[in-house]
């Protein structure tokens, strides 16, 4: 295995300060109060919770009130150099060193990759398609915020988790949301049909609307204000803005340039090991075994297993069961996707208020779930019998 660690005054460098970076920093720090901990981030470096901010809206919050501690905080709590504003353009991965934005060299002892992805953007035409709003960090939810003064009508692309969160969260602020996706379904990677189909209808009884089948491809301004989609089978949508939320991809290029394995994400083995010695990935940004998970339980269990092995103790990462909870009050979802790949069969049963579907292998065993509506409350139980991914 590349890259075990050493005893050295050399720090243990961790580049982003997302919930990975720092989920790694507070992981290390309890096992490690005396190594040099140096964080390195090209944005503001203050903890939030990034999740929150597709239900922030409801709450009435703005970036500042979602901002949990400062960077400043950080580094007293971390007993760590937190560096804001500070990208890092290169890595030497046989010097061991990173190159910040402003040439400073920095030698490290073990270093993290913790860098997230980048929101894609979908290939539109037309005068206004730079107008078009992601929401991936706390910068981007303030400039939406603020777009939205005075917005009775927003129209979002992609009907994934993030799309429907979004969603649902605009009808607290009086907006409409139609969102639009290729697919004939909301969340379709993520639930059978019969699922996507129960949670479209309460998505739409609480106000949302659904053009489904179709792409935008253009957008320009419109007379008299805000713009207008054109989209792929003829028709046209007049809207006070439009969100974009059609999937992340991680972001690889600062490690492809180094030389590290790149696939979808920075490729790591269960260790979280990249293919050079002493450099690590976590996150968003991070493919391990072949899977790039961008979710909030993969990367805590990640964290946990790399903070161990950054202490001297190889351990690699174990993925339990790991649901998702969609952010859709009008429709309450949980999703525990079966493992990719898996061969089995869903089976739905649904009724007025709930949804509850299985995927079933052959011999029974329950790989995965989605439940909707007053079925969420099987949650805890059904996790419970779902086998784990990679267990220790
Ligand atoms: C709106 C929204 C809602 C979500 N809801 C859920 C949910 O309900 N449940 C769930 O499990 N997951 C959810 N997710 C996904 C989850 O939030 C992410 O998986 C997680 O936050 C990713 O954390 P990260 O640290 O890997 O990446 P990020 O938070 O993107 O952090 C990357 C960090 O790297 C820094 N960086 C990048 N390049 C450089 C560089 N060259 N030099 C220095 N710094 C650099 C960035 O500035 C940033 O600090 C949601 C995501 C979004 C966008």
């Amino acid at each position: 295995m590349p890259g075990t660690a050493g005893s050295s005054t050399l720090p243990v460098v961790v580049v982003g300060s997302g919930l990975a970076g720092y989920a790694v920093a507070r992981d290390f720090r309890k096992l490690d109060s005396d190594t040099p901990l140096l964080l390195l981030s090209r944005d503001h470096a203050g903890f939030y919770s990034k999740p929150m901010l597709s239900n922030a809206l409801a709450g009435q919050k703005t970036a500042a009130s979602l901002l949990m501690k400062s960077a400043d905080k950080m580094a007293s709590e971390l007993k760590a150099d937190i560096r804001a504003g500070e990208p890092v353009g290169a890595i030497d991965t046989t010097a061991r060193t990173v190159t910040t934005g402003d040439g400073e060299v920095i030698a490290y002892r073990d270093l993290v990759l913790a860098l997230g992805a980048d929101p894609m953007r979908p290939p539109l035409a037309g005068d206004a398609a730079d107008a078009v709003f992601c929401v991936n960090d706390l910068d981007d939810y303030a400039q939406f915020a603020d777009a939205l003064e005075g917005a009775k009508s927003v129209a979002i692309l992609g009907a994934g988790l993030i799309g429907c969160e979004f969603a649902n969260d605009l009808l607290h602020r009086g907006i409409a949301s139609t969102v639009l996706d290729v697919a004939d379904r909301p969340l379709s990677r993520l639930l059978p049909a019969e699922a996507s189909v129960w949670l479209r209808e309460r998505l739409e009884s609480a106000g949302v609307s659904f053009r489904l089948g179709v792409a935008a491809s253009r957008i320009d301004r419109a007379d008299g204000g805000g713009v207008r989609l054109a989209l792929s089978d003829g028709s046209a949508l007049h809207a006070d803005g439009v969100l974009s939320a059609i999937g992340l991809q991680p972001r690889t290029a600062l490690a492809r340039a180094a030389g590290l394995a790149v696939a979808r994400g920075i490729t790591t083995d269960r260790a979280l090991a990249t293919s050079a010695p002493h450099v690590w990935a976590v996150g968003d940004c991070a493919e391990v075994m072949g899977l790039n998970l961008p979710y909030v339980m993969p990367l805590m269990q990640q964290s946990r297993a790399l903070a161990a092995t950054l202490c001297g103790s190889l351990t690699p990462v174990a993925y339990p069961a790991m649901p998702v909870l969609v952010k859709t009050p009008a429709c309450p979802t949980a999703v525990c996707p079966p493992p990719p790949g898996a061969v089995g069969e869903w089976q739905v049963m649904s009724s007025a208020d709930a949804c509850e579907a299985r995927f079933v292998r052959a011999d029974g065993t329950l790989l995965g779930f989605a439940l909707l509506g007053t079925a969420t409350s099987k949650k805890q139980a059904w996790v419970a019998e779902v086998p784990a991914w990679f267990v220790n």
